[in-house]
């Protein structure tokens, strides 16, 4: 290497590390996911974007670092939905967007969503499912261009066809066309490593099957099976090949047994789960992901003539009311439980009200907390960066006033949230 080069190097080095920023947080209470434990005034001590520590009691702020006063708040971990659809919200014009809505529609409406999602302390989300424009959103936040969550994908859903996730239910024959593995339809082994491989080169970061028939898709089943067990297990191990975690929607039984069996990392909704099956899910060490905001808000749609199309309307009466009541069972079972809403399905924005279901339910408070952080952390195999405030993971902070402990419906008002150790809102 040349002199002036090295040069150039070595003032590059010396600019950034002048540009460190450190920062202090006095926390009133800081919820510790790890020890599941209230803390009172501790000072977390960041820098950049990196947890340096975290200590008893308020540290005296050093010249030149930045102070953050939370000593009214409850401070916790940035929150994670595993379950989100980021490019759409479902209303009643759903079904007739996807022939009006360009790629670039739907990206700029999603903007509204990313940046919504993250105003209500959703730091991380897991999206399962779109058209491939989540994977440029994903992009876009990471490079800074525009707010929101950090994202990891499954681009498109895998459906067999006439499933769940097929793209082309319910349209006239001469727009049915025959989807195959690039555009996420399978109906054999080989088309479904044909499938993953597709999604890993699209830019996906995992990978989503319907298991099940599905509740806002157009067709008549929403809970049969619909992947056969090899189908599944190739699924599984090509993900595997890629280092891509997996889940699996699912209502019914059959398709939920054949997904665990098949190795699947969580089942999403989980409608009729029975004890059977959930000890089969505390067997393979399943995750479910609940998502009773997408029930409670189908049900009650459905009761609105003409929101959703006639095929839909008894599906939703049928699986809405019941994913509530089947989470609460499960919890109790020991069936491990990661935070999911659909929200999508449920407007952007909304994503804390599952922490109220989910204690309605007969979940402790900081048992929910922890399954939108520590146990999230566990699904997505990224407790070493993220889950937990703790020393060398990255600053993912959102706070609350008054106590989340006694009244979860206060974290449907964060105030305070901070991402990758940026301030992305801070009211007072
Ligand atoms: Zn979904």
């Amino acid at each position: 290497m040349k002199i002036s080069s090295l040069s150039i190097l070595f003032s590059l080095v010396l600019f950034y590390s002048l540009q460190a920023q450190t920062t202090y947080i006095h926390c009133g209470t800081l919820i510790d996911v790890n020890s599941k434990e209230a803390l009172s005034e501790q000072t977390i001590i960041i820098e950049n974007n990196i947890i340096k520590d975290v200590l008893a009691g308020y540290s005296d702020v050093p010249a030149g670092a930045q102070a953050i006063d939370l000593k009214d708040r409850t401070v916790m971990p940035g929150f994670m939905d595993m379950h989100v659809h980021i490019e759409h919200e479902s209303g009643p014009k759903t079904y007739e967007n996807r022939f009006r809505e360009d790629e670039a529609d739907v990206a700029l409406k999603a903007t509204v969503y990313c940046s919504r999602t993250l105003e209500a302390g959703f730091t991380t989300v897991r999206d399962l499912g779109g058209s491939g424009v989540n994977v440029s959103l994903r992009d876009a936040i990471n490079r800074g261009f525009i707010r929101g969550p950090r994202i990891y994908t499954a681009e498109k859903s895998l459906a067999t066809t006439g499933g769940h996730a097929d793209p082309t239910n319910g349209v006239k024959d001469e727009l049915k066309g025959n989807p195959g593995p690039k555009d996420g339809v399978i109906n054999s082994v080989e088309d479904a490593y044909k499938a993953v491989r597709q999604r890993y080169k699209n830019g996906a970061d995992c990978i989503k099957i319907t298991a099940t028939g599905g509740v806002l898709s157009v067709a008549k089943d929403g809970l049969g099976p619909q992947f056969t067990l090899e189908e599944v297990q190739a699924v599984v191990a090509a993900a595997k090949d890629y280092g891509m975690i997996t889940a699996a929607h699912a209502h019914g039984v059959e398709g939920m047994q054949r997904a665990i069996k098949g190795g699947i990392s969580s089942i999403e909704h989980g409608t009729l789960m029975d004890e059977e099956t959930m000890e089969l899910m505390k067997e393979y060490g399943t995750y479910l992901v609940p998502t009773i905001s997408a029930g409670k808000y189908v049900v009650e749609k459905a009761k609105i003539p003409g929101f959703f199309p006639a095929i839909i309307v008894p599906k939703a009466l049928e699986v809405g009311p019941q994913i509530q009541e089947t989470f609460g069972k499960a919890y109790k079972n020991g069936v491990k439980i990661a935070f999911g809403t659909d929200s999508g399905v449920s407007p952007h924005g909304d994503n804390a009200k599952e922490f109220e279901y989910m204690v309605e339910a007969g979940m402790p408070e900081m048992e929910a907390i922890c399954s939108a952080t520590s146990n999230a952390a566990d699904l997505l195999n990224i407790s070493d960066i993220l889950g937990s405030i703790s020393k060398g993971k990255l600053a993912d902070i959102v706070a609350v006033k008054g106590n989340p402990l006694t009244d979860i419906t206060l974290l449907q008002n964060i105030d305070f949230v901070m991402k990758n150790g940026a301030v992305e809102k801070h009211s007072n």
